[in-house]
């Protein structure tokens, strides 16, 4: 941290604005912030000022128990990923469940016969990104579909990418193969080109062709992810303060802000108070994804979710706090930060267009 490179020169700032400071001395989080900005140590200090306040990271729990995997279909528009995820979802309903109606949220849970699977439907790359560079990992495995009687699409090549670059093992679903038109191979060769080498080609991908319209080959993709995931040994504490991630959101007239959460760490229980994002709430209810009340969601569970001061964002962290006093302090403090980040870019902004005209 900042005390640790250079306390010498901290404590000469502090001075500089007329505090009083020893090396030993804890700053508080106003000062740290007013000398962050002085060096530029904003972001860290801000992580190592809530690591204090939110605990230590789970992967030091001692309570780990397996948990089951998070898996993601991604591919072009059109291709399939929905009605592979219906296919799945309509097969796998829980009998005395099947009254529910099907909500059209994001992230379902199913139990099939190789384990239960939670499936999130394609959230956008922008959250995906946001959950990495928060070092947290939203997906276990990812669905790359690809339907029989197209070809490789943009889509399909940015969902490649996106597998590649935050190291997520990929299986691919070459769908649709029902049409006549279905021409599988084609689509492996497009996928060799782009770096995907399947198995039935000598390479390392599982490549399973599937139909969402007779169910064809869907056991056996569901075999697949079981076996990824088997490999990974997915751990979680169950017990732990709940750890999750806002995989949708939305304002809802009646009920108020929503979020569609996906529990990663811990167990979510009704009146848990949390921070969010630049929020903060309390668990008002919970739902699963049939519109059911939930009192609890534990490790890869997803679940809607009531109670927050504002609409988060797809992407945002959601994290179990002590008490409500400390979630709207720390959301309170995430919002200053915001706001001078925001006010900052707004001024380099304004700075480099007065240079263009020079
Ligand atoms: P998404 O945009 O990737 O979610 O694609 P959708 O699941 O919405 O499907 C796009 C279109 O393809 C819809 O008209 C589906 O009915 C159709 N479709 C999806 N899967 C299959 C399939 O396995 N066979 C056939 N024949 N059509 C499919
Ligand atoms: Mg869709």
């Amino acid at each position: 941290g900042m005390m640790d490179q250079m306390p010498a020169r901290v404590i000469a700032k502090c001075m500089e604005m007329g505090m009083m400071v020893t090396i030993n001395a804890r700053l508080d989080f106003e000062t740290i912030q007013v000398l962050a900005d002085e060096f530029g140590y904003d972001a860290q200090l801000m992580e190592e000022y809530e690591e204090e306040v939110l605990g230590v990271d789970d992967s030091q729990a001692e309570d780990l128990e397996p948990r089951h995997p998070v898996v993601t279909v991604m591919g072009h528009v059109d291709h399939g990923k929905t009605s592979l995820l219906d296919w799945i979802r309509k097969t796998h309903v829980v009998s005395g469940e099947s009254g529910g109606i099907t909500q059209h949220i994001g992230a379902y849970e199913v139990t099939t016969s190789v384990g239960k699977v939670t499936f999130l439907d394609t959230p956008g790359h922008e959250a995906f990104s946001a959950m990495r560079a928060r070092g947290s990992q939203v997906t276990d495995v990812i669905v790359l579909v690809v339907a029989a009687d197209s070809m490789v699409m943009p889509q399909t090549v940015e969902s490649i990418e996106l597998a590649k670059r935050e190291k997520v093992p990929l299986v691919v679903a070459i769908t649709k193969m029902d049409l006549p038109t279905a021409n599988p191979d084609k689509i492996r060769a497009q996928l060799a080109e782009r770096g995907v080498e399947v198995e039935q080609w000598g390479g390392n991908v599982s490549c399973i062709e599937v139909s969402a319209r007779t169910g064809e080959g869907m056991q056996q993709l569901l075999e697949t992810l079981a076996l990824e995931a088997e490999v990974l040994e997915l751990k979680a504490s169950k017990s732990a303060h709940a750890r999750g991630a806002v995989v949708e959101s939305k304002l809802d007239a009646g009920k108020g802000s929503m979020a569609t959460i996906l529990v990663q760490n811990g167990t979510l229980h009704i009146g848990d108070p949390f921070v969010c994002g630049v929020y903060a709430g309390r668990v008002r209810a919970m739902f699963d994804d049939r519109g059911k009340q939930m009192k609890s969601a534990g490790p890869s569970a997803p679940c809607q979710v009531l109670g927050f001061d504002g609409t988060p964002q797809a992407g945002d962290e959601l994290t179990v706090v002590e008490d409500e006093k400390t979630a709207r302090e720390i959301a309170s403090k995430r919002r200053m930060a915001a706001r001078e980040r925001d006010l900052r870019a707004r001024k380099s902004i304004s700075l480099e267009s007065t240079y263009e005209g020079v």
